[in-house]
């Protein structure tokens, strides 16, 4: 008698399940993409308990048919998919026909929809699995499901998950999410009393971030726009009967597609000084799908290399847009990864256009750069985390990042509350029963409610001095009304800058069109070599300098190994060097730009840099840390006094480098106080 049974239903069900409901934000999730696939316009979603206890999903989407919502419970069931070719070009976010029957069985179900076909609606009433209702119902259009109980007959699931708060900060952040990925729809999340999220539709995303974030995040953002890179395809040279059996590159087979695809990339990403302990705020949607991808990271990653410092990440909500094959999203159970058909050529889309978006905006930094909680205006969900994100990189996350995923974010736990829990009517006699024991609840009495039915969006500078003003100007002096010119925004304003002195021999003080700048006269020239050397470095031909007399270096056994792997590259870059005996090394030339006291510290310094590091780590990595160690032993030092014409060279100079925000190693460089920050120290606006 064979040993192989095939496993009932139920329990092939739980075991999806362990795969595919992790937590109840992973509920949340399914039961959001499924009305969103559905069409859903209006979302609203209800937690108690951070979901425990109840999570309820409703939406004015298409309903189900009733013999449909009986299917849908069923493994495998999906209207999305017919066969094994549409696979290839997914254009929904479900699509594996598991969700439904995997969270039935895990909690207490209940499912009640109508299809506009049908007069009467289905309720359907499922727990662990067993079906235990099926009616015809008086409902409404589209689909309400309520999810009790999760995990009530899994107790070891019930006992990995956290705290009520660390639950609902995860579909907190979820919800917030899904919204900006789709900012013309309505969407509701309530915990309780507490309404946590409530966003009405707008035209742009820069609205939706507004809605979500509060304008002092959005000023720190830049925007991305609209940017696209075809991808070109190969020629299709045989004849079609014949290319079609030699499929596999699908687009090949088609005599009738274009000749290449198009990628599009928007959203936004913050300028180099808003910089981030942990990955937590990168989110990336690819075709509207939030998932987690190494390639996409670590092409921002390199956008930002050498204008951040290598252990932060910025913020960044990136939207990429391409044709459904070019994308396999059917890699992971939950649909957090996905693979691309051509990986490199998205990776350097990405990189390129965040780093020309960068290059060509320039953002300012303001005067006090430090990283900032949220403003108190932003919807508390936004800036909590998604750990099945964050987890499922948990071996590359720094320690401090992870701990965010065991506690609610202190900063967000801790910001001020503002927001409104304008108190709306519970929808169930359970949320009378208790309200769920979450920090961000306010403490004081009522506040103004955070509804955007009709968005207060100003986006563009402030307005020309007002009336106000003048007002407050007129017993103090008269000020021009015209003076305050609209706040800048671009580094570009470096070279018109007026360089006033300089603060302790290390910090030039400059006045602009707007306001006052303070530019760090080290790092800032820095910039400048770094750039220079690079280019030099690209067209190969840095300038050397012959040394007087060779200059002999000893080296360690192993400096020496780390030498002999970086030699050539050394070479290239204007060090001319010779073995010289036993791990002894003689330097016969340098690059011209730092002096000769300076070589034997550097050549170390390099050394040092590429210190048991993978051999055949990146080439541009290693080319970059010897052009910014050069560039760092070459600028003038701080505590050291510049005359008026040395300091404009250096802004002018600073202005025309390609990435005058931060040095080489990702300091800032420039700190700017608008004139709009000096008045208003001053309290005359
Ligand atoms: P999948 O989304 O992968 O198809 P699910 O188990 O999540 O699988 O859902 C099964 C099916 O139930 C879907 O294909 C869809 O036809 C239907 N369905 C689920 N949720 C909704 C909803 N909110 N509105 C309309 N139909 C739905
Ligand atoms: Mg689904």
């Amino acid at each position: 008698m064979g040993r192989i049974r095939i496993l009932p239903d139920q329990v092939a069900n739980k075991i999806a399940a362990g795969e595919v409901v992790e937590r109840p934000a992973s509920v949340v999730k399914e039961l959001l993409e499924n009305s969103l696939d559905a069409g859903g316009t209006d979302l609203r979603v209800e937690v108690e308990s951070g979901g425990r206890r109840l999570i309820r999903i409703a939406d004015d989407g298409c309903g189900m048919l009733r013999d449909d919502a009986l299917l849908a419970f069923e493994r495998h069931a999906t209207s999305k998919l017919r066969d094994v070719k549409d696979l290839l070009s997914i254009a929904t976010l479900g699509f594996r026909g598991e969700a439904l029957p995997s969270i039935a069985s895990v909690s207490r179900l209940l499912l009640e929809t109508r299809s506009p076909e049908e007069t009467t609606g289905t309720r359907i009433e499922i727990a662990g699995g067993r079906m235990l209702r099926c009616e015809e119902a008086a409902l409404g259009g589209g689909t309400v499901i309520t999810v009790r109980d999760l995990f009530y007959n899994v107790p070891a699931r019930r006992k990995f998950l956290r705290t009520e708060q660390t639950e609902l900060a995860h579909i907190a952040s979820l919800v917030t999410h899904y919204s900006l990925a789709h900012f013309r729809k309505t969407f509701l999340l309530i915990t309780g009393a507490t309404q946590l999220l409530h966003v009405t539709p707008v035209a742009t995303l820069k609205e939706r971030v507004y809605q979500v974030f509060g304008s002092q995040v959005l000023d720190e953002l830049v925007e991305i726009g609209v940017r696209e890179r075809a991808l070109l395809m190969p020629p299709v040279s045989a004849p079609p009967s014949q290319s079609a059996g030699s499929a596999g590159s699908g687009y090949a087979a088609d005599p009738e597609e274009p000749p290449s695809r198009t990628f599009r990339l928007t959203g936004f990403f913050s300028r180099p000084q808003v910089q981030k302990a942990n990955r937590n705020s990168i989110f990336v949607f690819v075709n509207g799908r939030l998932i987690r991808d190494r390639l996409i990271l670590h092409a921002l990653s390199s956008a930002y290399y050498n204008l951040i410092p290598p252990s932060s990440y910025p913020f960044a909500l990136l939207f990429l847009e391409c044709d459904a094959e070019e994308v396999d999203v059917n890699v992971h159970p939950s649909k957090t990864e996905v693979r691309f058909r051509h990986g490199p050529f998205v990776h350097d889309f990405v990189r390129d256009t965040i780093r020309e978006r960068l290059i060509e905006s320039r953002p300012a930094p303001s005067f006090t750069p430090a990283p900032r909680p949220l403003s108190p205006g932003a919807q508390p969900a936004a800036g909590l985390p998604y750990s099945e994100f964050s987890q499922a990189l948990a071996n590359e996350e720094p320690a401090a990042g992870a701990s965010v995923v065991e506690e609610p974010r202190s900063a967000v736990a801790a910001a001020p509350m503002p927001v409104a829990m304008g108190i709306d009517a519970p929808t169930s006699a359970e949320m009378l029963e208790s309200a769920p024991e979450f920090s961000l609840r306010p403490s004081a009495g009522p506040a103004p409610r955070l509804d955007f039915t009709a968005p207060p969006l100003e986006v563009s500078p402030g307005p020309p001095p007002s009336g106000k003003l003048r007002r407050n100007l007129d017993a103090h002096g008269e000020f021009p009304a015209d003076a305050l010119p609209p706040p800048e925004m671009s580094l570009s304003v470096l070279s018109d800058l007026r360089p006033l002195g300089q603060i302790h021999e290390s910090f030039i003080v400059a006045a602009g069109r707007d306001g006052l700048w303070i530019v760090d006269q080290h790092v800032a020239h820095e910039r400048i070599l770094f750039e220079q050397v690079m280019k030099q470095r690209a067209a190969g031909r840095v300038e050397m300098q012959r040394l007087l007399m060779p200059l002999i270096v000893q080296l360690t056994p192993e400096q020496q190994i780390d030498y002999a792997r970086i030699a050539d590259e050394l070479h290239a870059s204007g060090f001319e060097t010779e073995p010289f005996g036993q791990r002894t090394l003689a330097v016969k030339a340098a690059p011209a730009a730092i002096g000769a006291a300076n070589v034997e510290r550097i050549l170390f310094e390099i050394l040092e840099s590429v210190e048991g590091e993978v051999p055949g780590a990146s080439l541009e990595d290693l080319r970059r840390n010897i052009c910014a160690s050069i560039a760092c032993r070459a600028a003038i030092k701080i505590n050291t006094r510049l005359d008026a014409g040395k300091m404009e060279w250096l802004l002018r100079a600073l202005a025309a480098t390609d990435c005058p925000m931060s040095c080489p190693h990702g300091r800032p460089i420039a700190l700017h106080y608008s004139t709009r920050d000096v008045l208003k120290a001053f309290h005359r606006i």
